[in-house]
């Protein structure tokens, strides 16, 4: 049998069999529920909310995913649905376990939502979490392409989930720059409720540094509301335009007084610089952050950086007192909850945790992937330095009074 017939068949026959293999798997998020029962997790989460204001804690990097099955504004491409695609299949299933939507085939929209909202209900009063839209893959002749697309999220879908937990969701719209309305459409979602637009520029075929961005950036600046924006290397989405990543390629944005949050402080990845030499994303990162022109306008997300090989660049934030009040944390969620991306051991082993913690996070992880994201943060430590309050109080960022 040759591959195409063999993965044929396996989607056939042995997918529905394998229907929830990676919580049964022991990478797997066994998605417990409540809180562990134990006196150590109660203190690491007392000492986790210790001098923070929780109605001014915002995590602002989560995403909003599915598989389409709830009806309405959700698409996955289908080559993430079919084992045909391996890597994009078993990607797909982490994800989904990783969120705790793997348990509810039909109604894995729902799930998802569901989950969240009981993930965010175990924080104290007043927190919440920003979930993003995502605009389709467009070409430069400025139309949707769904065949070069990972996934879909409406902005309406986004707006609508924020609207039905207003105690505990807010929303960010992800709008291409090149669409013919995107302006409109930017003036919509801020009518509607958005707090910042959301873009991966690998995946959506992005050039921040492009002149067709310039209307775009003119609206976010008058309407005051940040962009979001990838930089270096993507792995969960098809990134198709690897360039497009290079936090140079920011300073457009920047230039045009727009408030810009650099995803994972480009943690990963690397680019070409001006001389075109191949560097860490992260020193060019470093080097905007350097520019005085860009205080106030240049921020951080810290999601994602407690993942493996990103430790350095975890270290580097630690210790520059001079950033933190430009930096802002997220979770990246779902992926806390997917078990091989976060090695506590490692970060003990990097001198950023202490061994000791290790068990009550581990506990922790297993019934809230955000608890334990947010506890994995507030005891990072390195050289005696962490992260102050102020990068997790990140409301203030969107000017609510
Ligand atoms: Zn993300």
């Amino acid at each position: 049998m040759n591959r195409r017939l063999f993965l044929a068949a396996l989607t056939a026959f042995a997918a529905p069999a394998m229907a929830g293999w990676v919580r049964k798997s022991p990478l797997g998020n066994p998605c417990k529920p409540g809180l562990p029962d134990d006196d150590e997790v109660r203190a690491l989460l007392a000492r986790t909310w210790e001098g923070l204001d929780p109605t001014r804690v915002w995590d602002v990097h989560a995403h909003l995913t599915g598989v389409g099955d709830g009806g309405k504004g959700v698409w996955i491409s289908p080559e993430m649905e079919t084992w045909r695609h391996p890597t994009m299949r078993a990607r797909r299933d982490f994800l989904l376990n990783a969120s705790c939507a793997d348990a509810a085939p039909g109604a894995v929209d729902a799930a998802y939502v569901a989950h969240l909202a009981r993930l965010m209900g175990d924080h104290p009063a007043g927190a919440k979490i920003l979930l993003f839209a995502f605009d389709h893959y467009h070409g430069d002749d400025k139309l949707p392409q769904p065949r070069n697309s990972t996934f879909f999220i409406h902005n309406d879908y986004a707006r609508d989930v924020a609207r039905a937990h207003p105690d505990r969701f807010e929303w960010a719209a992800s709008i291409h720059p090149y669409r013919d309305d995107c302006v409109p459409a930017l003036e919509t979602a801020a009518a509607a409720g958005a707090r910042a637009v959301k873009w991966l520029p690998t995946g959506q075929n992005i050039d921040p540094a492009s002149p067709r961005c310039d209307n775009f950036y003119a609206a976010l600046a008058r309407l005051d509301l940040p962009l979001i924006v990838h930089v270096g290397a993507e792995a969960t989405v098809k990134a198709r335009h690897e360039e497009f990543g290079n936090p140079l390629r920011l300073r457009r944005a920047l230039d045009a007084r727009v408030r810009v949050v650099a995803a994972h402080c480009a943690s990963h990845g690397q680019d070409r610089d001006e001389r075109g030499r191949k560097v860490p994303s992260f020193d060019l990162f470093t080097r905007l952050m350097c520019m005085p022109e860009y205080a106030g306008r240049l921020f951080g997300d810290i999601s994602a950086m407690t993942q493996n090989n990103r430790s350095a660049q975890m270290q580097t934030v630690l210790a520059r007192n001079e950033w933190h009040g430009r930096l802002l944390n997220g979770s990246d969620y779902p992926l806390p909850g997917a078990r091989p991306l976060i090695s506590l051991r490692k970060l003990a082993h990097d001198d950023l945790l202490d061994p000791a913690l290790i068990a009550p996070l581990d506990r922790l992880r297993n019934h809230n992937a955000l608890l334990f994201d947010l506890a994995l943060k507030r005891h990072l430590a390195w050289e005696g330095k962490r992260l102050p309050a102020s990068v997790f109080q990140t409301r203030d960022f969107f000017r609510i009074a």
